[in-house]
């Protein structure tokens, strides 16, 4: 089976890059795009040369003056038009994002879903002028006015919800976007990029595939004011870095190394899927994935064996393939730093007390891990490991385990579990994240800012908040 649909889509013509209105199909070099469940490739894309960056940016240039005096309402509208025309090619899509991320088709079409709800949120919004004084004297008013052309640069693990989380709020506070995805899931971006032309001006989306030179191109390009960048916390520094010499705005969300605590009056049955799910969704590959529980000392046998049956439950393969709970890991060089995470932990005594199976076969698949008895200073713990692996820390005393929690250089999201909120709140408030969940891990929602503090990023995003960073101040004071 899995043979057949990655020929069928190896005939399919490969999407083109976007530059104005024009579909680039042909280029001189072209990022072969692997399908992870086969390790093979399954399509070629083209590859956007630095010529392919300045014209668009030279187109972006010209829309954002015309984008930027375009009225908020039309702006929304023709966001919904987008809304609208994705959703009637989301099957294509998520088929798409399935070949070349790996997920479960239906947590692909998820993924999607949930970008459109975002959008569809930015496009009902307000952007109020804040009056902060009106007198006899004096009326002041605070607008907020678009901040130029947007290089949106993304990472791989939700190829279409990153894209769609920067191109909304761009799009509405009044900026054209340049998306450029990661190089290894570049294919549904781009498909997005043409889909887009169908229902908005030239220039207002567009979508360039490359390396990460190309994202290095963007970060210093003069033409482009602001990046809003997911990925790695590597190349958020060398992109804040770039981004220095002509004083770009910037959105950085970075990794995360999220801890949980399980406080010691919970009914470990009742949280065990969700503590699960929190951190292995999308094959642990998720930024703000719960990736060090830590548990009382008295309750660990318990919480070890209750998530071992949940992982015993999950179904790992081809995301193509009905009944897949969980697909491969993204890439080879992922597969292998995974790999290595857990020998590592191995050598160092860690106990690995359940591995699930994996399909036979060539791709990337690693298998459900779950591993106790592990210190806090061995790698898969005190580094962000981004796989289908779940370390279980005991604790004895609550001050200590805040302060272990607290002990990382990344500050994305924390949950703290426990039927008491009270409880709960207190040591929430002690701990140092973007945001803290209580009682799930991790959830995001568009009226929600999301965003990491200490080395995890810089600014949020979703909300009104996160909508806001794609502005610039203007004031407004009439003397009277
Ligand atoms: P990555 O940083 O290697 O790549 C992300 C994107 O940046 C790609 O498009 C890449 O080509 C580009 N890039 C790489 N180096 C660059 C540079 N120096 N200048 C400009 N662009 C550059 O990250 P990845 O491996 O694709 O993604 C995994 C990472 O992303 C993990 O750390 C994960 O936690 C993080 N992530 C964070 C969030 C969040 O919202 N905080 C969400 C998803 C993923």
């Amino acid at each position: 089976m899995t043979s057949s649909l990655q020929n069928a889509t190896k005939a399919a013509s490969a999407p083109g890059l976007t530059v104005g209105g024009r579909i680039i199909t042909e280029s001189a070099t072209r990022l072969a795009v692997i399908n992870p469940a086969t390790a093979a490739p399954f399509i070629d894309v083209p590859q956007a040369t630095p010529a392919d960056l300045d014209a668009a940016v030279a187109v972006a240039r010209v829309a954002a003056a015309t984008w930027a005096a375009t009225d908020l309402r039309d702006r929304q509208q023709h966001v919904l038009r987008l809304v609208d025309h994705v959703r009637t090619n989301i099957g294509e899509l998520a088929r798409l994002v399935t070949l070349e991320q790996g997920k479960p088709l239906a947590k692909a079409a998820g993924e999607i879903e949930s970008g459109l709800r975002g959008l569809t949120h930015y496009a009902a919004l307000d952007i109020p002028v804040e009056v902060i004084r009106d007198d006899d004297n004096e009326r002041i008013e605070v607008h907020r006015t678009p901040v130029g052309v947007v290089g949106g640069i993304t990472a791989w693990n939700y190829p279409l919800l990153l894209a769609l989380w920067k191109i909304g709020p761009a799009l509405v506070t009044g900026n054209p976007i340049i998306v450029k995805p990661s190089p290894l899931t570049p294919v549904a971006t781009l498909r997005l990029g043409e889909l887009a032309q169908d229902v908005l001006p030239e220039g207002v989306i567009q979508v360039l595939a490359g390396g990460d030179d190309l994202g290095r191109a963007i970060s210093r390009h003069p033409g482009i004011q602001k990046i809003s960048f997911t990925g790695s916390e590597r190349a958020g520094t060398s992109i804040m870095s770039a981004a220095g010499s002509t004083l770009k705005r910037l959105t950085l969300e970075l990794g995360g190394n999220d801890p949980g605590i399980v406080l010691d009056d919970v009914d470990v049955d009742v949280i065990a899927a969700d503590l699960y799910w929190g951190g292995l969704s999308n094959c642990g590959q998720v930024c703000a994935g719960l990736k060090r529980l830590y548990v009382p000392a008295r309750l660990a046998a318990q919480v070890e064996q209750a998530l071992a049956d949940v992982a015993a439950t999950v179904r790992v393969g081809n995301g193509l393939d009905d009944g897949v709970d969980m697909g491969p890991i993204q890439n080879a060089a992922q597969l292998a730093k995974v790999r290595g995470y857990v020998d590592d932990a191995r050598a160092r005594g860690a106990e690995v007390y359940f591995q699930g199976e994996i399909p036979d076969g060539p791709g990337y698949f690693h298998p459900v891990t779950l591993v106790r008895n592990i210190s806090d200073d061995v790698g898969l713990v005190a580094e962000e490991q981004f796989g289908p692996v779940l370390p279980i820390l005991t604790y004895t005393d609550l001050d200590d385990v805040i302060a272990r929690a607290n002990n990382s250089p990344l500050a994305l999201g924390a949950s703290v579990w426990s039927p008491d909120e009270d409880r709960a709140r207190a040591v929430a408030a002690r701990l140092q994240a973007g945001t803290v969940w209580i009682n799930q891990h991790p959830m995001l929602s568009p009226d929600v800012p999301f965003g990491g503090i200490k080395q995890s990023g810089l600014g949020v995003e979703q909300s009104l908040h996160g909508v806001l960073q794609y502005t610039d101040y203007r004031v407004v004071r009439i003397k009277r």
